[in-house]
């Protein structure tokens, strides 16, 4: 047999970690690594953290998970903590980013099925999006890597140029939900939403009685700097899809909605076994016991100027390789000249991983725990790499 026990769908590095402590991670043999990719903007608090792994080990030890057949004393309480922090009434708990934005589908579509719309099932999506891996999530984007061989596809996704508001505009129907948008694209090539097309987004929402779902799976949770990237356009989703730092590692995520938006996921309509466990709202207490507070969110805009003013710095010295640095507080994002996967390739070699993205961008996504020594670290590493690397042939 030829096939691996583990199926054998992820280009895996010859990065093989088995410990971790703070920012850095080890290999079998000891070999040491500057993480700047954080498990892809998962572990905002680094690896092994204090407060997140007692909190972990204390809640494991007392009851890890019942079923959401009882009363949950742990899941209402932080869906109080998000409801509180966010533009949310209610939260629906899932085990990964993908099922959070199936529950935001879901949720706009039965917004309008609960008002005696059913027809209105569509929703207008975004080019080079990711939104996940499951059948409804492959959908949503026009990505061919993510979609080749698993047709058919769901239907109800229409999706247009990123960023160019009169093709969303234009694309509205009679049949039209809502939009499902990231803020922030990550796996797209960290590139933001303008605030005028969100803006546009909201106000054809007010307009139509549309649902806007953002998701921030990967931009949301203290990543940009404030706890959700939408705070800083001054623009609110009806629907959000929240998950990869949450749990600081913890695999969990939620779908946060309004009242309103959430009218029609009565009792029946939607449910998870794991989703919302004693020991994922552990972990989401713990995360949020760190990071929700302003001293907190500051510190990620200070680091994250430092970060990007480091970089920008350092990239006239190596302008055959670097163009320019791109994303809000610490989700940054390099564009390159030259293929950004095999640069991130190399850059293993020299201790320092960080993540590729689509558009030759190699994303910076560090644990927001980071300090100024890791700042310095990183940058000068990655300068000494950068005067070295030969452009592969292929790619020059
Ligand atoms: C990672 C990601 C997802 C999918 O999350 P999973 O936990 O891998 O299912 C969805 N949306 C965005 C924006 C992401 O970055």
């Amino acid at each position: 047999m030829a096939i691996t026990p583990l199926m054998p769908v992820y280009p895996r590095s010859p990065v093989r970690p088995v410990r971790g402590e703070g920012v850095y991670l080890y290999g079998e043999q000891g070999e040491r690594y500057l993480d700047f990719a954080a498990g892809i903007a998962v572990n905002l608090l680094g690896h092994g953290h204090p407060h997140l792994t007692k909190s972990i080990q204390e809640q494991a030890a007392t009851l890890m998970h019942v079923s959401n057949l009882y009363g949950s004393p742990q899941g209402e309480a932080f869906a109080q903590r998000l409801v509180d922090t966010t533009f949310a009434d209610t939260v629906f708990f899932t085990n990964s980013g993908a099922e959070a934005v199936e529950c935001s589908i879901k949720t706009a579509r039965r917004y309008h099925y609960a008002k005696g719309n059913p027809h209105k099932h569509d929703l207008i999506t975004f080019s080079n999006a990711f939104h996940g891996r499951t059948m409804a999530t492959i959908s949503a984007t026009d990505q061919a890597k993510l979609r080749d061989g698993f047709a058919p596809l769901l239907e109800g996704f229409k999706v247009v140029e990123f960023n160019d508001l009169d093709a969303a505009l234009a694309a509205i129907d009679e049949n039209t939900a809502g939009f499902l948008v990231e803020p922030i694209q990550g796996e797209g090539g960290i590139r933001p939403a303008t605030h005028e097309f969100l803006a546009g987004l909201r106000a054809a929402c007010e307009e139509n009685d549309l649902m806007l779902v953002f998701d921030e799976v990967q931009c949301g949770v203290a990543r940009t700097g404030t706890l959700y990237a939408y705070e800083q356009y001054g623009i609110e989703p009806d629907i959000m899809a929240s998950a990869k730092g949450i749990g600081g590692g913890f695999p969990m995520g939620a779908c946060l909605a309004t009242e309103k938006a959430a009218g029609g996921m009565v009792v029946g309509t939607h449910g998870s076994t794991y989703g919302g466990n004693p020991l994922a709202m552990a972990a989401g207490q713990a995360v949020f016991d760190v990071i929700a507070n302003d001293e907190f969110l500051n510190g990620v805009r200070q680091k994250g100027e430092r970060l990007r003013s480091a970089l920008e710095q350092m990239i006239p010295n190596h302008d055959h390789l670097f163009e320019s640095v791109r994303g809000v507080g610490l989700m940054l994002g390099v564009k390159m000249k030259t293929d950004s996967r095999a640069f991130v390739t190399y850059l293993r070699t020299k201790g320092l991983l960080t993540v590729a993205a689509g558009d030759n961008v190699m994303r910076v996504l560090p644990p927001l725990t980071i300090e100024e020594e890791h700042i310095r670290e990183f940058v000068d590493t990655l300068s000494a790499a950068a005067a070295e690397y030969e452009v592969p042939a292929a790619a020059a």
